[in-house]
């Protein structure tokens, strides 16, 4: 319980302008993506990792909970304080410090935008891959704290490929500079490493030495149709044996075509059984080459259309088609159970065959799109009505789904971590073994379970109430 007085303390840390219990701030810092709220007591703006300690400390004497929140736009419910206490937002935390060229290096607070970060290190022609579809929302530490992917992570990884050092506070208020600027660093236990996904739940980040590389000099994109999603998982598996690997490989299955076409018709066949947007970029030459390796991949998997973007702008419009994926696909149902399980990429045409029956089976539609290149598929369980039967039906499809994943060699989540929302699956992916480990460190480092409380081994809410149930509380 924050008590008046503890608002008081966080008051001489922070300043009081800087803490809030503000209905309207508190309702809107105690939500993400996933739109299910739990009332925080306080919201704090801190500016400093000094800051940070000692608000970490006086949590730790005073016994209240703190949950650290970047952007908000996480989809586990990572960020919402659900068991109440004070939301540490980071937003004021948000300047670029250094970028530079000569080391491929740049220094960033943890409120940094994604994209933001993005426009600035272009402008010195250099190049951040880590490119989360939620990059003009998402924060640069939200983005490590859950070990961020995005299209562009097929070629170059995601985002732990491009943390070189961290600085963060410990739950218990000790700042840790962990890691280097430089690419080689073999000096002690990679304690930076420790922090990517780690959720918010070991320490907050307070700033991050991230890895940049030069930027490609160009890049083209393609859009190729196919009469069926066999054909165009079949491409995807099959392009490793095409001696190239392209930067984003992203596959959109027929139901969300057609979401697409009912959201803001963009000209796609209704008929399609799947459509591939495929990236390549580096030196002008090279790309000419490979670009017609996609062509020529696509042909040998039957595309029924394949459009090779001229410049910047057509790229710019198929990326378009792809960006309205979310919010088309949202109307397709009344509650959309959206998650990001990972298969290796062979396995993906048995991935998509199995969400179709199982769409059948169970009668969700269960639209199927995004980053098929590293096998990360967004799958939607859509509900129609928002009744307990049909919440625990849909629970049960979800299960399913986690279960195939696992059983292809995969896991429950590739990109957007486990949260709340997903810690009832947690162990079809991790063994007893690995999740005890993962509680020894976690009790080691915050022995007062303060730092982000219910979430990865522990949820407030079953299974079948994640994504419907609000906590009940009003936060005003
Ligand atoms: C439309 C849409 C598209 C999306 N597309 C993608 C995508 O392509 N790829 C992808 O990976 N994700 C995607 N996401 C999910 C999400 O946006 C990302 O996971 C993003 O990294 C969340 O960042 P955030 O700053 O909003 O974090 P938040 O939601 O604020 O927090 C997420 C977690 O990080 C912790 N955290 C935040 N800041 C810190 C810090 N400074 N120190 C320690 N812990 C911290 C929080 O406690 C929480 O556990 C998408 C979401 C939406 C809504």
């Amino acid at each position: 319980m924050v008590t008046e007085e503890i608002i008081k303390q966080l008051n001489s840390i922070v300043g009081p302008e800087h803490v809030t219990n503000a209905p309207d701030i508190i309702a809107a810092n105690s939500q993400d993506a996933l739109k299910q709220v739990f009332c925080a007591d306080a919201i704090v703006f801190p500016r400093t990792a000094e800051e940070i300690a000692a608000i970490l400390r006086l949590a730790n004497e005073r016994k209240f909970y703190v949950t650290a929140r970047g952007g908000g736009v996480g989809y586990t419910g990572g960020a919402v304080p659900v068991r109440g206490g004070v939301v540490l937002a980071t937003s004021r935390m948000n300047r670029i410090l250094e970028i530079n060229k000569a080391d491929l290096v740049t220094v960033v607070e943890p409120a940094v935008k994604n994209y933001d970060l993005q426009q600035a290190v272009e402008a010195h022609g250099l190049f951040y891959p880590p490119d989360p579809s939620s990059w003009k929302d998402s924060f640069i530490g939200g983005n490590i704290a859950l070990n961020a992917g995005g299209p562009r992570c097929v070629k170059y990884g995601n985002t732990k490929q491009f943390v070189l050092g961290l600085d963060f506070v410990t739950p218990t208020g000790e700042i840790i500079k962990a890691g280097t600027r430089t690419p080689k660093n073999a000096t002690g236990y990679h304690l930076e490493s420790l922090m990517i996904g780690s959720e918010g739940m070991l320490g907050v980040i307070t700033r991050c030495i991230l890895r940049l590389l030069p930027k490609p000099e160009t890049r083209r994109t393609a859009l190729a149709i196919f009469e069926t999603a066999q054909d165009a998982c079949n491409c995807v598996a099959d392009f490793t044996s095409s001696g190239i690997l392209p930067v984003a490989l992203e596959l959109l299955d027929r139901i969300s075509i057609n979401a697409i076409e009912d959201f803001e018709p963009s000209g796609l066949p209704r008929s399609a059984g799947a459509l591939l947007i495929i990236e390549v970029d580096g030196l002008r030459e090279a790309v000419a080459r490979e670009a017609e390796i996609v062509r020529e991949m696509c042909a040998k998997h039957h595309a029924i259309q394949f459009t090779l973007a001229a410049d910047d702008a057509e790229s710019e419009a198929i990326w378009e088609v792809r960006r309205k994926m979310s919010p088309a696909v949202a109307r397709t149902g009344i509650i959309k159970l959206n998650h990001d399980v990972v298969v290796p990429r062979s396995r993906i045409p048995e991935m998509l065959e199995f969400l179709q029956a199982l769409s059948a089976r169970s009668g969700f539609l269960i639209p199927t799109f995004g980053h098929a290149g590293d096998g990360n598929l967004h799958t939607n369980v859509m509900l129609q009505t928002n009744d307990e039967e049909t919440r625990k039906r849909g629970a049960a499809t979800v299960r399913e789904v986690f279960q195939k994943a696992c059983e292809l060699g995969g896991t429950i989540s590739g990109e957007h971590g486990v949260g709340y929302a997903k810690a009832p699956f947690l162990d079809l992916a991790l063994t007893g073994p690995t999740i005890e480990l993962m509680k020894v460190i976690k009790r080691a480092m915050d022995p007062n379970g303060i730092l982000n409380p219910g979430k990865v081994f522990e949820t407030p809410l079953a299974a079948y109430e994640v994504g419907f149930v609000n906590s009940g509380q009003a936060c005003c």
